[in-house]
């Protein structure tokens, strides 16, 4: 974010009505490119935007720069949807809460990098502003809706009749005139009512040519790129911005930016609302305690010496201190801050930023913050997410997708290549290199919300959520082939290449069966030549020593369930991990040899029926331990074979629900066995 403030910065040029004077044209040209690689219609949307919107002012007597500050803040009002993954972005249905709570940040985050690229900041007031409700505004700053900008109520009424007159995901477009009675009858609530009749006034003057020939945006912007590499390896590099931003936005209450002069680079819309002052009074304004008031637990005010920005400065080192801190109308709230050098790869200070958690409200998710905080989720040589962190991100998606909560979702092994020949030639220095080289372009060619995660040597994996096995394996096959196009290091360039495997969820897996089919797959790839991609999905067979064998329980029986599955352990050891099933089942053992094990799961109530919860659905669970028919020739791996069979105590209600209930009792012991 520095470097692009810093690019901003050294390419704005002083001038009056000038594009330039409002924005750095490279950042415009970046911005709009990323845009445009990552949703074509959004931008068409607001270069649309942009026009009518200029068309607007110029019927309510703009001119001059501030034509050029609206016809920037339309092109940039949307720029956050960059940051935005594919699956909620394109979703054709309607959005769930956290799909739309994320959507609503995307205004916050997208003004937050407005801010940091440098763009005027009557460009981020505008942008922001827009998305305000005209009448109903009232923040903790106190401002209502004549305080909104007007550049906000033009943005706001062509922005809304842009999408009426365009088909969107949701809904057919409308016509002009049906579009105009809808924007007339909000107008004085939702819009400014003097705004809309402008809007009227324009189409009737020279609007017509506008809506005929619908919209040839005629800005002097560059028409961005085709969609080529830079554009995708741009579009993934604002997509990381994104995502902290997103973090920042979504966990905590506010934060700002401090450039390395200690003037305000970012205030966010939370740093807004907490501490009651707008962006435009105080970005490019120097830092000074005296913005802020910050009183220790005892009551007495820090003087600017005291303040963690001051230490940060000092020490280079992060701070964290518990604060009181007044806001604008005088009140005081117990705010945690957070105060972070931001370095760069010379150890330079770029800058410091500070971020605050409201303690007295703590509306944010208050045990994901702590862990957050802690968690030392990153690689340390590679910066991506490290083990842990997958395996966490891991367990939370198969806990919702096994309640119903998420859609499916893949995973993607990879490996790379001869990667030891690559130490032993070049050394480990170069072999690092290779590593981070690695994690960089996985990680700018996803940019939908996956997670990439090194799990351990050379050995990555990534989390694709909503993601069936066909687009997992798309999405693998951009990544060979991307890292079989690239040479990589500068004095050596290297060509490397790497294997994949990809799975899908099943419901009957736990994290290690799926981690374990991928890791399958992988190898398959690896036996198949390397360079390639294989898959496997929960049914598939490829390896019957690998993969467990499941029987329909036997016809005329009801009420007996049983099945069997191979797992790889010795078979006298059957018993002890057993006793470990037990206890996370609450069950009760009635019989244990090293052949055979008899318990009792649920509890059978007063009378023989079963009750709805599974608790009340008690049932005699036996597991016999043997060989399989074809023992594997692999001398290491010995199989058992181990027979799960289910009778109820008492009477189900039906034999479905029996089944089920055996069902997954069967799968429970199929992934607790499968799990080393
Ligand atoms: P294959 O194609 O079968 O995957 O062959 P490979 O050589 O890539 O696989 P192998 O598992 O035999 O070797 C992995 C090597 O990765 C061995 C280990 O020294 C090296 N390695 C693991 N972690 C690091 C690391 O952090 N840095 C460097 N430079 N090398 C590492
Ligand atoms: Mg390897
Ligand atoms: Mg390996």
């Amino acid at each position: 974010m520095m470097a692009l403030a810093r690019q901003g910065e050294l390419a704005l040029h002083d001038g009056t009505n000038t594009l330039d004077s409002v924005v750095a044209r490279p950042v415009l040209k970046r911005l709009i490119s990323a845009l445009n690689f990552r949703d074509a219609a959004t931008l068409q949307h607001s270069r649309r935007v942009a026009l009518l919107s200029v068309g607007m002012a110029q019927q309510l007597g703009w001119d001059g720069r501030h034509l050029r500050v609206l016809e920037v803040a339309g092109l940039l009002h949307d720029v956050g949807k960059i940051g935005v993954p594919d699956n909620i972005l394109l979703k054709p249905g309607k959005l769930s809460a956290e799909e739309a709570e994320l959507m609503s940040l995307h205004y916050n985050i997208g003004a937050d990098l407005l801010q940091a690229c440098r763009v005027d900041k009557e460009v981020v007031q505008i942008v922001l502003d827009s998305h305000a409700y005209y009448d109903a505004h009232i923040d903790a700053s106190q401002r209502t809706g004549a305080d909104i900008h007007l550049g906000a109520r033009i943005l706001a009424v062509a922005d809304a009749y842009d999408s009426l007159t365009h088909d969107q995901v949701f809904r057919i477009r409308k016509s002009h005139g049906d579009a105009m009675n809808i924007l007339h009858g909000d107008a004085g609530t939702k819009f400014d009512g003097n705004v809309v009749a402008a809007l009227d006034r324009w189409v009737e003057k020279d609007g017509w040519a506008y809506i005929k020939g619908e919209g040839q945006a005629a800005d002097d912007v560059e028409s961005s790129a085709p969609q080529n590499i830079e554009a995708s390896l741009e579009a993934g590099s604002l997509c990381h911005i994104f995502s902290y931003l997103y973090i920042l936005e979504s966990l905590y209450d506010g934060f700002y930016v401090l450039d390395s002069d200690l003037r305000f680079a970012v205030w966010s819309s939370g740093a807004e609302k907490l501490l009651g002052r707008i962006c435009s009074q105080v970005l490019g304004t120097p830092w000074s305690s005296r913005l802020f008031s910050y009183s220790d637990n005892t009551g007495k005010r820090l003087t600017d010496r005291e303040c963690p920005v001051q230490e940060v400065m000092e020490t280079c080192q992060p701070a964290c201190r518990t604060l009181n801190v007044q806001q604008r109308g005088g009140s005081w709230i117990e705010a945690e801050l957070q105060c972070f050098p931001l370095i760069d790869y010379e150890g330079k200070l770029l800058g410091v930023a500070e971020i605050f958690r409201d303690i007295s409200r703590s509306k944010r998710n208050a045990p994901q913050f702590r862990e957050l905080k802690l968690a030392a989720s990153r690689d340390a040589l590679t910066g991506v997410s490290n083990r842990g962190e997958l395996e966490k991100h891991l367990k939370r998606m198969l806990a919702e997708y096994s309640k119903g909560e998420t859609d499916m979702f893949s995973v993607i092994f990879l490996d790379i290549d001869h990667f030891k020949a690559i130490n032993d030639t070049h050394g480990h220095g170069v072999g690092d290199r290779v590593l981070i080289a690695v994690a960089r372009l996985m990680q700018s060619e996803l940019y939908s919300g996956e997670l990439v995660a090194r799990y351990g040597g050379e050995e990555f994996v990534v989390l694709c959520p909503s993601t069936d096995i066909d687009s997992a394996m798309r999405k693998a096959e951009r990544l060979r082939s991307s890292l079989a196009e690239t040479s990589i290091g500068d004095s050596v360039r290297l060509k490397v290449t790497a294997s994949l495997g990809v799975s899908q969820i099943d419901a009957s897996d736990s994290m290690e069966t799926l981690l374990h089919r991928a890791d399958t797959a992988l190898y398959n790839a690896k036996e198949g030549g390397r360079n390639r991609i294989c898959k496997i999905m929960a049914g598939d067979c490829h390896d019957p020593d690998q993969e467990p064998v499941e029987e329909k329980p036997k016809k005329g029986s009801e009420f007996v369930f049983e099945s069997h599955f191979t797992t790889c352990m010795v078979a006298s050891m059957g018993v002890y991990k057993v006793s470990g099933f037990v206890n996370e089942l609450d069950a009760e053992l009635k019989e244990a040899t090293a052949e055979r094990v008899v318990m009792q799961i649920g509890q059978p109530g007063f009378f023989k029926g079963w009750g709805n919860h599974e608790k009340k659905q008690p049932v005699n669970v036996m597991l016999s331990f043997g060989e399989p028919e074809q023992q594997s020739t692999k001398a290491a791996s010995r199989r058992v074979l181990v027979t799960v069979n289910v009778t109820p105590i008492g009477r189900p209600p039906s034999a479905d629900q029996f089944q089920i209930r055996a069902k997954k009792i069967y799968e429970l012991t199929r992934n607790y066995f499968a799990a080393d």
